[in-house]
């Protein structure tokens, strides 16, 4: 069975390395000179910065991306980040994630135990936002900051964008798989050990290879268009999104035509700093709650010093793009960085802006429509097709996890 797959981003590879592994003739095309998308490095300066990806899984090496990438036989060392978080308070005290619930009274500790518990087993079934689940139950001020902060660090949204439900599937993932962790080499280890594990299945992988045409016949993929060539297959596995991939082929399914068209993609800005002291000093989630853009910051060299040049620190900061002016949002985010750091010498080494094409998430959480498309052997896989609660590339491999299901692979 020949199996041709569309981009080589992290779903992508995902999917071309179970498949490879279970037999499929695997071919990827991807239309840049590099795999991994927004999952790759980027060397700047000798320090090894990222296409998008701030070096994070968020589930580290418990996680579900963890899992498939053993399962695979891929090579990745992942360090588990130590302490899971620590939160920029308002006087600007830290203060470990374990600790937080300090803030609260008995009655509130309680209560968010209670309904963490309660919800574990019971989803809200209205669409209410995080917000305004958490101003009906606890109206407290600090963790509705620190709901943003979490939301736009992870999932480049504030609260208010997230349904409660899709929150709480998070949450009960944090309770399974724990915190995040690094993969040493950063995110560009990871790609480049799926596509070590595709080419040792046979498998190949063309890059400079655009994809223009799904090619189908009564409702079944049968090729594909690539540089003007065509390429037959038995099955099409798309890494390019719901969106895109329905404008490759004739697309007659107008419900599904106008749920994507409802859908928005998030946006994120990330700038990246060096500095000779380490800035934050450890490798779990600093979170700022408190700060005016900035939500939520990683130092990466903590848990993979291999990041950086020798005696250097790369940190990573992260916002939720919350207005049209970017400008304007990376301004505030610099601010934010000098209050945070006061009187600590540090150089910007790029600020990157992710909207449009290339954003943080081309659905924003919650509203992924699932894995399969009105064509019954076509599947989207990567972020726009997460499996629930997934964040991010933990719901990436949730998402190829089910798609594999669905063609009984597991
Ligand atoms: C700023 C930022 C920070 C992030 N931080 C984290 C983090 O720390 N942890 C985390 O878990 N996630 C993070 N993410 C999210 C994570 O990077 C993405 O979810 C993940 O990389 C998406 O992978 P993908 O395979 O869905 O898509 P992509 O990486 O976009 O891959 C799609 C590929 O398809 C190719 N392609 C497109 N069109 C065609 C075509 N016509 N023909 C052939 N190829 C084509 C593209 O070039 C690309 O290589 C972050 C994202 C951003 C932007």
């Amino acid at each position: 069975m020949k199996a041709a797959i569309i981009g080589a981003g992290l779903g992508g590879l995902l999917a071309g390395a179970k498949l490879s592994k279970a037999g499929y003739d695997v071919e990827i095309f991807e239309r840049l000179p590099f795999i991994g998308g927004r999952f790759a490095n980027l060397e700047y300066k000798g320090f090894k910065l990222s296409t998008g990806a701030l070096h994070m899984l968020p589930h580290g090496s418990r996680g579900p991306l963890a899992q498939m990438l053993r399962e695979v036989g891929a090579d990745v060392t992942i360090i588990d980040s130590e302490p899971r978080a620590v939160i920029r308070m308002a006087n600007g005290e830290n203060i470990a994630f374990q600790d937080f619930r300090k803030q609260f009274g008995f009655t509130e500790k309680v209560k968010l135990a209670t309904i963490l518990l309660l919800s574990r087993k019971f989803k809200p079934k209205n669409d209410i936002s995080f917000q305004d689940f958490i101003s009906k139950y606890f109206d407290d001020e600090f963790l509705l900051r620190l709901a943003n902060s979490f939301c736009g660090w992870s999932l480049s949204l504030s609260a208010k964008d997230v349904p409660a439900r899709e929150m709480l599937e998070i949450i009960d993932n944090m309770y399974n798989f724990k915190g995040s962790g690094v993969p040493l080499g950063g995110c560009g280890a990871v790609t480049s050990a799926l596509a070590d594990v595709i080419r040792s299945n046979g498998g190949r992988i063309h890059t400079k290879s655009c994809v223009d045409k799904i090619i189908t016949d009564e409702a079944r993929a049968i090729g594909l268009g690539v540089n003007g060539k065509t390429v037959d297959t038995d099955i099409v596995i798309s890494d390019v999104g719901h969106a895109q991939t329905s404008r490759m082929y004739e697309c007659s399914d107008y419900a599904y035509l106008e749920k994507i068209k409802k859908v928005k993609p998030s946006k994120g800005i990330k700038t990246c700093l060096s500095s000779d002291e380490p800035l934050i000093g450890h490798s779990g989630v600093f979170f700022t709650p408190f700060a005016e853009r900035i939500n939520g910051i990683n130092e990466v060299t903590n848990a993979d010093p291999s990041l950086a040049p020798a005696g250097k620190h790369l940190t990573m900061s992260h916002q939720a793009v919350v207005s049209d002016d970017i400008k304007n949002e990376i301004t505030l985010g610099l601010l934010d960085l000098k209050h945070l750091f006061p009187d600590r010498k540090y150089e910007v080494l790029l600020i990157q802006s992710y909207s449009n094409g290339w954003p943080v998430n081309r659905f924003s959480s919650g509203c992924d429509i699932g894995n399969r498309t009105p064509v019954c052997n076509l599947y989207v896989v990567g972020d726009g097709a997460k499996g629930k609660g997934g964040i991010e590339v933990e719901g990436v491999a949730l998402g190829v996890g089910n798609v594999m299901k669905d063609i009984r692979l597991m």
